[in-house]
């Protein structure tokens, strides 16, 4: 069986992967310049800030193997089960949230290792020289490529937010024992992370997450939104500190969940953090998922 991925994000890889291992000959196209999509980490001063995902959570045996894979390897660890909630700054408990030392995108790469991946490379349209095509992308996205009908129907159904991310890079630490925070009620903030105590290395290096309504200001102009955003975090945590502010845009960040693990019309099938809680895990199941399905 042939089969084309389209997408080196979580998803797309999770499916290639288990396909290359049940037999089949993939190919997985993506049109950036490295793989990872959303799992996305950037080299500011000869340092990886991570400017997608925040962190990992794993609750799925699968996933939570996969993790421990990382792990044993050095290339995940396990980071906090403290953050913070603002106003207020008290400390809320739950599970486990994972990071990476090298940086999110690390375990995008490996992931991608030993598969046939094509980097630079976007699709405008579904390919037909395969058995099968996955689409493992945000519905908007996969809808330039015209689908057939039910994946059109199943793309258009998905509701995405837009988040801006704020890459901080401080004079010098000037926070005490924050490792991440969610911000309520904000106009701005909805998350700040200390990139330094995540990925263990103590750089002054804060990523902020916008709200939904101040990314959708700012799609046309990303820039614009830094110094806000570098306002707010000072205010919220007190810093005196001037940081160099870099920012990135996420168009499609943030799905609202759909039923189901992927859709599909038979030969071309969609798959991606849609299908579930919008999170890694859910990105590598549904990608999994769909590779067991055309296996059997
Ligand atoms: C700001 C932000 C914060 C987040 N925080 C967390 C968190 O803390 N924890 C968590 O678990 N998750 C978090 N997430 C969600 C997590 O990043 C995603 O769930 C996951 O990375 C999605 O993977 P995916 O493969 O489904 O999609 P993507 O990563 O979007 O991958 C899709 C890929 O398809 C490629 N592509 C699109 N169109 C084409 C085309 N025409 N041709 C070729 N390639 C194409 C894209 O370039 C991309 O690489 C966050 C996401 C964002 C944006």
């Amino acid at each position: 069986m042939d089969v084309i991925v389209v997408g080196a994000g979580v998803a797309g890889l999770s499916c290639a992967r288990a396909l290359t291992d049940g037999g089949a000959r993939v190919r997985v196209v993506e049109r950036g310049r490295v793989a990872g999509g959303r799992l996305a980490s950037r080299r500011y001063d000869g340092r990886y800030a991570d400017i997608g995902a925040a962190y990992l959570v794993a609750d799925d045996p699968a996933f939570t193997a996969q993790v421990g894979s990382w792990r044993s390897r050095g290339l995940a660890r396990p980071w906090t089960d403290t953050l913070r909630i603002y106003p207020g700054g008290d400390r809320t408990t739950g599970p486990v949230r994972w990071a990476a030392p090298g940086g999110l995108r690390s375990l995008a790469a490996d992931l991608a290792d030993g598969l046939d991946v094509r980097l630079s490379a976007p699709l405008g349209a579904v390919p037909q020289d395969a058995d099968a095509v996955v689409l493992a992308m945000p519905g908007p996205q996969a809808l330039r490529l015209s689908p057939p009908p039910e994946i059109v129907a199943a793309a258009s159904a998905q509701v995405w937010r837009p988040v801006i991310a704020a890459v901080l890079s401080y004079p010098e630490r000037e926070w005490g024992d924050l490792s991440g925070a969610f911000v309520n009620d904000h106009p701005y903030l909805a998350t700040v992370c200390d990139d330094g105590d995540r990925r263990g290395d103590g750089a002054p290096v804060l990523v902020a997450h916008s709200t939904a309504a101040l990314a959708a200001r700012h799609l046309d102009d990303p820039e614009s939104a830094g110094p806000i955003l570098a306002g707010a975090v000072g205010e919220l945590l007190g810093l005196s500190g001037r940081p160099e502010v870099r920012v990135h845009r996420w168009t499609f960040a943030r799905p609202e969940p759909v039923d189901g693990p992927y859709a599909t019309d038979g030969r071309v099938w969609l798959c991606g953090d849609a299908f579930g809680r919008p999170r890694v895990q859910t990105a590598w199941l549904s990608g999994r998922a769909v590779a067991h399905a055309l296996l059997a």
